[in-house]
């Protein structure tokens, strides 16, 4: 076969095997595929060979480029040793410094009077990791010889994950919605959407209105409730919705007042997304429990952990006969491969000087979203640290979102597709989620062709 009857091919393949998630596959039917076959830094190749700026970090994970070599060499090196051994019943070396880094990391960036995180649960994905999260937050009230707390507070707009448990507790109307039957119950606060309040106030007249709402919610019900769940500062799947300063605080301060656990899902924003290593940072606030995946192992290998304190960790600590076990676990927990690769991902942090390397490139973003904002369909263009979200409006007067079935945010991503830069949106919201080693050149191109697909298209 010749190299371009080869990739046909390989088109009519995905097309015959291949379910893609969060796609309609009649439309993907349709359209040409695009196929990687390689990488390099903050960049991706298709089997044609094209490259393309890899936009989204390859879905949020990969923040120090594809191929980097300390990543490369320290999953090589673990090979050689063992790439997978139980962690039920046994441990192995690279949970453990793994394990330890994590909670010097997380101890030395979270500094506050609260009891501070010492405990690591790992799992596989960020979906269990939440689901770990909201187990043990319900598990620990019944320790603790506390009934009755069998629900969970979250926020609208939330996601969380897929997983039917992470579902209960997100707030994303048209993926969600159509499995209302199989959830659990979960009340729900709103939104820190500023540009579309829902209690139609703005800030900072609205002396945090929301938080009153979520305050409410809390006094009336917080024996029912177990642990207030959310993403700090920024509702990431929602539409890269950023809180504004101050609220963050104000739900910690709740959680402690009302005597429910607050669980921080820092899936999207951890690791050094916001500008910070993690996004609890810029409040000074400790979770009780703390969700982290996607840029734990460099966008290498599927990992999540979830990170909890002394005080959840002692609640089920008994007597073998007492079933006080924390009855959760998955075949590829602790994958030795998987934190073999997150360790040299934290080196390459210390080594690289990665956030601090970043903080000019924000700039550069957020000036950036300053321009565009004055474009005459972009709404409202936001960002938190690195990671932004341009919001195409029909009407910027009224704000009048167009239908979702206009696809715009779609129409704009082909046409930066066709222009080099891989982005994906989500709905009418452009996102801009580059690698965080993301050249200033290569950033400021990304952008460019951004700018001149918003302009075409809209
Ligand atoms: C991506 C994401 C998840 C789910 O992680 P998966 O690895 O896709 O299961 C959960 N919470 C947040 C905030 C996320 O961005």
């Amino acid at each position: 076969m010749g190299m371009l009857d080869e990739n046909r091919h390989l088109e009519e393949l995905d097309k015959k095997y291949i379910w893609h998630p969060f796609t309609q596959m009649k439309e993907w039917l349709d359209e040409k595929p695009i196929i990687i076959s390689e990488g390099r830094d903050c960049f991706i190749k298709d089997i044609y060979g094209k490259w393309y700026l890899d936009g989204v970090s390859s879905i949020w994970v990969n923040i120090h480029g594809h191929r980097k070599k300390e990543i490369d060499n320290a999953i090589k090196e673990q090979i050689d040793k063992i790439s997978h051994s139980t962690l039920l019943g046994l441990s192995n070396i690279p949970v453990i410094k793994l394990a330890e880094r994590l909670i010097a990391l997380i101890n030395s960036s979270l500094v506050t009077r609260h009891s501070s995180l010492s405990k690591v649960f790992y799992s596989d994905n960020g979906s269990t990791s939440v689901e770990v999260a909201l187990k043990m937050a319900f598990q620990y009230w019944k320790h603790k010889g506390i009934d009755g707390k069998h629900s969970f507070l979250s926020l609208r707009n939330a996601y969380h994950g897929d997983t039917i448990g992470a579902v209960s507790v997100g707030g994303i109307e048209i993926f969600h919605k159509v499995f209302s039957p199989l959830l659990f119950k979960s009340y729900n606060a709103p939104s820190p959407y500023c540009y579309r309040c829902e209690i139609k106030l703005s800030y900072p007249d609205c002396k945090f209105a929301c938080l009153k709402k979520m305050e409410d919610i809390l006094r009336e019900n917080s024996s029912e409730i177990a642990a207030v769940i959310i993403e700090p500062l920024v509702q990431a799947a929602g539409g890269i919705i950023v809180s504004p300063a101050g609220y963050l605080k104000g739900v910690r301060d709740l959680c402690t007042k009302y005597n429910v656990l607050m669980i921080a899902d820092e899936i999207a924003t951890g690791f050094g997304r916001t500008g910070k290593m993690f996004a609890c940072e810029h409040e000074n606030i400790i979770p009780d429990i703390m969700c982290l995946s996607k840029g734990i192992t460099g966008g290498y290998l599927p990992l999540a952990v979830t990170v909890t304190t002394e005080e959840v960790y002692n609640a089920f600590l008994g007597e073998f006969r007492e079933l006080k076990t924390f009855f959760h676990g998955h075949s590829y927990t602790g994958n030795p491969l998987a934190c073999a690769a997150a360790c040299a991902c934290l080196d390459i942090f210390e080594k690289d000087e990665t956030l601090k390397k970043l903080q000019s490139k924000i700039e550069v973003l957020e000036n950036w979203c300053n321009e565009v904002s004055s474009l005459s369909h972009v709404g409202e263009a936001r960002n938190k640290g690195f990671m932004a979200g341009i919001e195409l409006v029909r009407d910027k007067q009224t704000k009048e979102p167009y239908a979702w079935e206009e696809k715009m945010g779609w129409k704009v991503a082909y046409h930066a597709r066709d222009n080099g830069v891989f982005i994906r949106p989500l709905g009418n919201i452009i996102v801009i989620m580059p690698p965080l080693t993301i050249s200033k050149e290569n950033l400021k191109q990304m952008l460019k062709v951004i700018n001149d697909s918003i302009i075409a298209v809209t």
